[in-house]
């Protein structure tokens, strides 16, 4: 029997999501995003899978280090830059391209020299307010960035959208106004798109696409689901019944007795809680697929267990497993019923939870 409770990743799926967001990126390149353990996926496996991306882009200098470690050589955009000298040179030693957001980072370039070492990528603040400059402060960042004594091997430009995701781009032309505007008789190449931004309505024109959550098959929309766009599900988290019970009306399930029976049920516990990723705002509804049908989370999640309703469910026996999410159970469908996002529920998974090859 294998392990209780398993992360089952489909690299072929993943490599599948690339061609689909090549084909959609068009003569764009891609930035594969692979922050986070790849949204939970495992950061080393999941980038060796689909090193054909030809870029990665990670959220910490430690996730860039493991990944020159494993032998990865294509370029990697470090999203959040660097704060201090010995995290320049480490991110120089490993070859990393440097996100540049703010004032302090060109103070530290200047200070520490051999800026020629790095690709920089200087970020522009246009209406997200989380990182970069802000138009009127990116033109004087970027004369800092040219008066460097020893000057940068290469120079791109980036913003972030915020609202990508909703249908009325209103926001998204806005910042793409005030990103045009701000660039504008630049011959830097540029960098604009997120998966929402890459699969929405609005026509995005730039020279590198950075998708995260398509290429782990999930779809960044409310009301569209990955399968639309031709997107597989990357992870299915699988776990295993381990008892099945048979409850009178008015019985209550759980801690706090949270859930009681209208009528006679049948109750498996599963072995899947908030230890393993689970989270406890899961709410009773939260549809587990069991012999391919779906059944209701009842009362509350525990550390290391659920309750689904399998009344209406044949053959749940000892040893039957369940999928959280994943093939048959979009985790966009679950993470709804826990007032979540699907980038939460994936890159949530802990570290109990082995990840295996499909
Ligand atoms: C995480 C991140 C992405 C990827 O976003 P998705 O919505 O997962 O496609 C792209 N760009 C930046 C700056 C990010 O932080």
């Amino acid at each position: 029997m294998s392990r209780l409770i398993r992360a089952v990743i489909d690299t072929q799926a993943l490599r599948h999501n690339l061609n689909v967001i090549r084909a959609r990126a068009g003569r764009s390149r891609v930035i594969a995003v692979v922050k986070a353990n790849a949204y939970g996926h495992g950061l080393v496996s999941a980038a060796l899978a689909i090193q054909d991306a030809g870029a990665f882009a990670v959220a910490r200098l430690e996730e860039g280090m493991s990944l020159r470690a494993a032998g990865i050589d294509s370029r990697i955009v470090l999203l959040e830059g660097v704060f201090s000298r010995s995290q320049l040179e480490d991110a120089a030693q490993d070859r990393l391209d440097l996100v540049v957001h703010d004032a302090k980072q060109i103070e530290l370039l200047e200070q520490c020299g051999g800026a020629s070492r790095f690709a920089l990528w200087i970020k522009i603040d246009t209406g997200m307010n989380r990182l970069g400059f802000s138009p009127r402060d990116f033109v004087g960042a970027l004369k800092r960035i040219r008066m460097l004594e020893s000057a940068p091997r290469e120079i791109r430009l980036m913003t972030h959208l915020a609202c990508a995701d909703e249908r009325d781009g209103a926001v998204t032309r806005e910042q793409l106004v005030r990103f045009a505007e701000a660039t504008q008789g630049l011959k830097f190449e540029t960098s604009i798109v997120n998966s929402a931004g890459l699969f929405g309505g609005t026509v995005v024109g730039s020279n590198w696409v950075r998708p995260g959550l398509a290429l782990y098959g999930a779809s960044p929309f409310a009301d569209a689901t990955a399968a639309d766009f031709g997107l597989r599900p990357v992870m299915t988290l699988l776990s295993t019944v381990l008892t099945v019970r048979e409850i009178q009306p008015g019985e209550r399930v759980g801690y706090g007795g949270a859930w009681t029976a209208a009528r006679p049920s049948r109750i498996a516990i599963i072995a899947a809680g908030y230890g393993d990723g689970v989270p406890r705002s899961f709410e009773t509804g939260t549809p587990v697929l069991i012999k391919k049908q779906r059944a209701p989370l009842v009362g509350r999640v525990s550390m290391d267990m659920i309750a689904v309703d399998v009344t209406g469910v044949a053959g749940v026996e000892v040893g039957t497993t369940a999928t959280l999410w994943g093939e048959g159970l979009p985790v966009e469908e679950v993470a709804r019923h826990a007032h979540t996002i699907p980038y939460e529920l994936l890159c949530s998974i802990s570290q109990r939870v082995p990840l295996e090859p499909r």
